[in-house]
């Protein structure tokens, strides 16, 4: 199968005084309905690659190809329409809300943006998207900032698939989350995969919350992918020092955080 995402030796140097090498020849691939788990230590770029991926950073350098496309020159309008394709979830729900917005022109923009459904049918489109997440409809009219942080999550992932994306990506998406809400997240995004055919990549510095959802994974280090396979032979049998001291941070991982 052609790979949904095709990523070639993506660079991004921050300037100023200290001149970080975010991304230091990045390449990677996600096939449709994959889930890829990009982990490593905090600062090893990992936001960096999420955010030039999704466009909402210019690389200094590389090649993106996604669903088909040189997404990498997309500009302006086509950029904008072709971004309901490739969703971001970040790990903060306040911050990715309106502070004023309700469930429901939360889930709407999207609608409106991507030309999903026409007006009259938003309220019907948001309902479903409620019941697909796991919260009631008459959450709708309530205000995102009165919602609890799981429910907040749970929104922000309504919002991501409501343009039909084909890849999402989830920076940190359930670090925020005590243990048994970040669960059931994780239980949600495998079956929205499921259901929906999507990809993700599942950003986390938590191997044993990527190894939940991932088929494979990535490790980063200082801006570079060092070593990539499928999670359990990768977990195995680790090539890198970086992962061996990830391993050793999970002395054991719980059965309950264990997937089917
Ligand atoms: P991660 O998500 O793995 O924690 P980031 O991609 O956020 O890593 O950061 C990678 C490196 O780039 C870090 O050293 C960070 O301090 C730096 N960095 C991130 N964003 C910026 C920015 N907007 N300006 C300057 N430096 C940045
Ligand atoms: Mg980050």
């Amino acid at each position: 199968m052609s790979p949904l995402l095709d990523a070639h030796d993506l660079a991004k140097t921050y300037p100023g005084p200290r001149r970080i090498r975010a991304l230091d020849g990045v390449s990677l691939m996600i096939a449709p309905g994959e889930t890829l788990g990009l982990i490593g230590p905090s600062g090893c770029g990992k936001s960096t690659l999420a955010r030039v991926l999704t466009r909402l950073t210019e690389p200094d350098a590389g090649e993106i190809r996604f669903d088909g496309r040189d997404w990498g020159a997309l500009r302006g309008r086509a950029l904008r329409r072709a971004r309901g394709a490739m969703q971001m979830v970040f790990q903060d729900p306040a911050a990715a809300f309106h502070p004023r917005a309700t469930v429901a022109g939360a889930l709407s923009e999207p609608l409106r943006l991507h030309r999903i459904d026409p007006r009259p049918d938003w309220p019907d489109h948001v309902a479903r998207l409620l019941s697909e997440v796991g919260l009631s409809p008459d959450l709708a009219r309530r205000p995102v900032a009165a919602l609890s942080g799981g429910q907040r999550q749970r929104v922000a992932i309504a919002r991501a698939i409501a343009p039909r994306p084909k890849l999402v990506l989830l920076d940190e998406a359930v670090s925020a989350l005590d243990a048994s809400l970040r669960f059931h997240v994780l239980e949600l995004l495998a079956r929205l995969q499921r259901e929906r055919g999507l990809a993700y990549l599942f950003v986390s510095h938590d191997l044993a919350v990527a190894r939940a959802l991932s088929h494979r994974i990535a490790v980063m280090e200082a801006g570079r992918i060092v070593e990539t396979g499928p999670t359990e032979a990768l977990l195995a049998a680790p090539q890198s020092e970086i992962l061996r001291r990830l391993i050793a941070a999970v002395p054991e991982i719980p059965a309950e955080e264990a997937l089917p």
